[in-house]
Parts: structure tokens; C-alpha cells; sequence
């Protein structure tokens, strides 16, 4: 079969592999669509420290698939229920990943499997049932952010993420304001149930550029009192400067929020399938998959995200 292999970042080549075995309790699914995110761009341009141990990898997490002649989606990951965090409630401290769904075959492993495989609702087109992911962290970010009706919400990033965030955000009562990013995506904010903005004294801010200085301009944002969700991840060890003043004197509330539970991939689904956002403007590009190292190579200006067919 095709995929695509990623061999250092900067090189990732569609090869003919063979078809991937399933273990015990996996699953082999057959992919129909497959898309880009922000993640895997990272990872293609700057490495990973879990993807990238034993290149060549295989690549790719957000796909839609057959399984047995349902049409089925998973999540990335599933807990492990046994460690701290599983038994606390909080996130798991040992999630199981899968990859490789940037080729015709993908092996869902048992854990995944288990809990996060789910039949695709009828009438959910594949390119948006295959955005499950995304969304449900973007719910886990809202649920982090414990926003309170009428609250205004500054979303620092107007990628996909950032747009999902605000279609979140609203459903929850809030008020998006999509601060920053190029204009092209922020003419979709209206779409997600948000405005354009400064975010200035925002109830609640939600950073999801992945940057540094998105980091502290997410501090330097929100009310005195108000609280700040720290979505996009950083590199290990980065130390982004934040306002010591502002944290203690102004009361301000700062918390993560990492990846997605069981619990937000099935509401994910559920959210995808109300039709209550124009999902499928999300996806700009459809492409072969011999077309996906030339688009990591040099993405479209307008590329939100791309779908690669098989
Ligand atoms: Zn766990």
C-alpha cells in the first residue's frame, strides 16, 4: 500500500510499504480521507520527540475510514485508566497514540480501539467526521476554561483550531473574539460564531497560536480577575515571561489544557453531526496523497485544511 513516511523533518516521501498487521483487540481500517492539522506541520518542519524516534515514521492522526463496511472515526489517543491522572479525573499521564493515517491502511490499536473508535453518524460527509479530534480538544479547552455565560472570550489564533475554538465557546454561552491571524481567516470568524477583535480585557483568554509571545500576550489580555487557557503546546523547556504582578495582585486564574478525553471525542462527534457550523469550510484543499510532501513543502497561503484522498 501508500504512505507517507516521514525520514527527518523537511523529508517526508510517499513510499509503498507493506499493509499494516493488527495485534490482538486492534483494529485495520481502511482509509477514506485523511487531514492536515497544525500538529502534524509542526512536526514535519521541526521534529517530534515521540513521532520522530525511529524514522522513517509513519504520519498523519485525523482520518475517517471502513471498518467491516461502517464508516467509522477515531481519535489519536486513549487513556490508560490506571494511572494518577485516569484515577483523579485529570488527564492521563500515559496516553496511547496512534499514527499513520496518511496512507490507505491504518491499524487503530486495542486501547484506541476500546474506547475511541465510533461509527460515523449518517450524513456526516467523511472530511468533516474526520475532524473529531481537533474539535474534541477544542472542547476540553472550553471545559478548561469554565466559562460562564456571557463571558467574552479572547481566542489568540485564527487557524482551524482557533476557529473551533469560537464555535465552542459560543455553544457554551461565551462570546468569541478572534484576536490576530491573517485576514483571509479572519473573514471566517463571523461563520464560528465570533468576532474580530483586540480581546483587550477579555473575561477568559484562550491562547491557540502555539507561540511564545502568544503565551504572554494571552496574560497580558484578560480582565484583572479573569482567567487564561494556556491550548497550544511549546517545546519542552520553553519559559515564556509572564507578568508576576498581574498574576498575584490582579487574582488572574492560568490553566492548560492538553489534547482530549473519551468524554469530549463523543461530544465532538455529536457537535459535527448537529450541523450547527459550516464545518466543511474548513477544509480548503483536496488532494492525492502524492501531492502531501509538496503541500508540507510549501503550504497554500489559504490552506486551512487539506484533504488527502485515497
Ligand atoms: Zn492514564
Amino acid at each position: 500500500m501508500k504512505a507517507a513516511l516521514l525520514y527527518a523533518p523537511g523529508d517526508l516521501r510517499i513510499a509503498e510499504v507493506p499493509r499494516p498487521e493488527p495485534g490482538p483487540g486492534d483494529v485495520l481500517v481502511q482509509v477514506e480521507i485523511a487531514l492536515t492539522d497544525g500538529t502534524d506541520l509542526k512536526t514535519y518542519r521541526r521534529g517530534h520527540p515521540l513521532l520522530l524516534t525511529e524514522p522513517p515514521a509513519r504520519f498523519g492522526h485525523e482520518f475517517c475510514g471502513l471498518l467491516d463496511g461502517r464508516r467509522v472515526v477515531a481519535a489519536n489517543s486513549a487513556p490508560c485508566g490506571e494511572c494518577d491522572g485516569c484515577l483523579r479525573g485529570e488527564q492521563c499521564r500515559d496516553l496511547a497514540f496512534l499514527s499513520g493515517a496518511y496512507a490507505e491502511w491504518l491499524v487503530v490499536p486495542e486501547r484506541i480501539a476500546a474506547v475511541n473508535l465510533h461509527d460515523v453518524p449518517r450524513g456526516v460527509a467523511p472530511e468533516v467526521a474526520a475532524m473529531v479530534e481537533p474539535l474534541a480538544c477544542c472542547l476540553r479547552g472550553v471545559e478548561r476554561a469554565g466559562i460562564a455565560a456571557g463571558d467574552t472570550v479572547a481566542i489568540l489564533g485564527a487557524g482551524p483550531i482557533g476557529l473551533m475554538l469560537a464555535a465552542c465557546v459560543a455553544d457554551a454561552g461565551g462570546w468569541p473574539v478572534i484576536v490576530g491571524g491573517r485576514e483571509e481567516r479572519r473573514a471566517l470568524a463571523e461563520e464560528f460564531g465570533a468576532e474580530v477583535g483586540d480581546g483587550g480585557s477579555a473575561d477568559v483568554v484562550i491562547e491557540a497560536a502555539g507561540t511564545e509571545h502568544a503565551w504572554s500576550d494571552a496574560v497580558e489580555l484578560v480582565r484583572p480577575g479573569g482567567t487564561v487557557v494556556m491550548f497550544g503546546g511549546l517545546p519542552r523547556d520553553t519559559r515564556p515571561p509572564v507578568d508576576a504582578y498581574r498574576l498575584h495582585y490582579e487574582e488572574l486564574t492560568v490553566r492548560g489544557s492538553f489534547h482530549h478525553t473519551p468524554q469530549t471525542v463523543r461530544a465532538a462527534l455529536v457537535f459535527l453531526a448537529s450541523g450547527a457550523y459550516p464545518w466543511e469550510r474548513l477544509v480548503t484543499h483536496r488532494i492525492p496523497l502524492d501531492a502531501l510532501p509538496q503541500l508540507f513543502a510549501a503550504p497554500p497561503v489559504d490552506l486551512l485544511k487539506a484533504a488527502i484522498l485515497f
